[in-house]
């Protein structure tokens, strides 16, 4: 803006930003919001200058798995998932994708009522069922499954809709020559192919004829395997060591989402499988109503989770910025770097003695919290918890303050 070089200056922060390898202390310069310069001693006017000594630095996060289509078309009255605004800068998100919540037929309303009006960046997985997860019957019908019709929705929005779901079909024998075992995961797969899209699989119950290790060896590489660490998955074998098909399936490209939400996440398979080397790929919430005073809470609170499982904040930080930034082919996204856009959370890692719940009540103590303290959406503070850049109220004049520049605001 006129007068200033930059219009916010965080300075002194500790900066991760494993896309560029940086993980030092130094400052943020935003312009036009953009990231405008990333390095130690950033000199020039800064319409707002932000202290950041004691505070991490990174890339807005990506949120890569959470539901927010919120209403069921035939339920309007059931609040079923969530509102990204709402509830996603708060823990410093300003990515989402909605994993195929909405499936082709609603596409057009979900991008005109969510998608386009929403200040948190909102990309989606089509489900590959007609009516999506907001009519779960649809995810049950394999004349539901076009997949011609959800690659071509996925080509014509090729920038927002990231992957293909294939979710919940619960079907029971019989299975019938209309009613296949794997009808559901096969039309993604050819959707995907069609389109070029990685697809997302979200599949129980196991039957002989469609067993766990059967899918982990469909799954193209490139795939991603959501609620890896859900009690139903045979994570670790009869050893308690992590399942051999697993191993071989990460070594050929699969990918392997974390997908906490409800009923997904238990610390009986996570721990073991991360002490032996089994991380997930992307930390993502799955976050919906049911869950978000539940066990998931956010994506920071899961983060925090494997601090004190023992992930080193740099990879935490990783698997929820650059990784999923590039497993959905949005490699501009999670980073700061100068000339994309200005998408920053400052979190506050905090030292104590905390509990954390899985979706087993099960309990695992650690001693590290994250907590977001500010969230920048395109250069706009959307979030600022610590009334960071403000005057102190015995300073501030007796009108209005107004902060000086462009910069909106809370
Ligand atoms: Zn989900």
């Amino acid at each position: 803006m006129a007068g200033y070089d930059y219009d916010l200056l965080l300075k002194n922060g500790r900066v991760i930003d494993p896309a560029n390898g940086m993980d030092q202390r130094a400052d943020v310069a935003v312009r036009d919001g953009k990231i405008a310069g990333v390095g130690p001693g950033i000199g020039g006017s800064a319409a707002r200058e932000i202290d950041a000594a004691g505070l991490i630095v990174a890339p807005g996060l990506i949120d890569c798995h959470c539901h927010v289509y919120p209403t069921f078309p035939q339920e309007p009255d059931k609040l079923y998932n969530i509102n990204p605004d709402a509830h996603m800068l708060q823990s410093g998100v300003t990515t989402v994708i909605d994993a195929g919540t909405c499936g082709w037929r609603d596409f057009m309303r979900f991008k005109e009522t969510v998608i386009d009006v929403s200040e948190v960046r909102v990309l989606a997985m089509i489900n590959i069922a007609a009516g999506g997860m907001v009519r779960m019957q649809s995810e049950q019908e394999p004349s539901e499954f076009n997949a011609a019709v959800a690659a071509e929705i996925a080509k014509a929005y090729g920038d927002i809709v990231v992957a293909i779901k294939t979710a919940h079909y619960w079907t029971h024998r019989p299975f019938t020559d209309e009613r296949k075992p794997w009808a559901s995961g096969d039309a993604a797969i050819r959707a995907g192919e069609m389109a070029g899209k990685p697809c997302m699989f979200d599949f129980y119950p196991w039957l002989p004829e469609r067993p766990y290790q059967g899918l982990i060896e469909r799954m193209r590489p490139g795939d991603v395997h959501t609620h890896m660490y859900a009690q139903q998955f045979p994570v670790l074998d009869e050893h308690g060591r992590v399942s051999e098909f697993l191993l071989k399936a990460r070594e050929r490209g699969v990918r392997f989402d974390l997908g906490h939400g409800a009923g997904s996440f238990w610390f009986r398979n996570a721990v073991p499988a991360y002490r032996q080397g089994f991380a997930p790929d992307t930390l993502s919430s799955d976050l919906y109503m049911e869950n978000i005073h539940g066990a998931a809470l956010n994506l920071l609170n899961i983060m925090s989770k494997y601090l004190c499982i023992g992930m080193p904040l740099e990879e935490a930080v990783a698997r929820a910025t650059v990784e999923p930034a590039k497993q959905f082919g949005h490699p501009e996204l999670g980073a700061l770097t100068p000339g994309g856009c200005a998408d920053v959370a400052l979190l506050k890692l905090h030292e104590g003695d905390f509990g954390y719940a899985d979706c087993g009540n099960a309990r695992l103590r650690g001693k590290w919290r994250l907590e977001c303290e500010m969230t920048v959406r395109g250069g706009k503070i959307l979030f600022n918890r610590d009334a960071l850049g403000m005057p102190d109220w015995t300073e501030a004049p007796a009108s209005y303050w107004t902060p000086p520049g462009i910069i909106q605001d809370i």
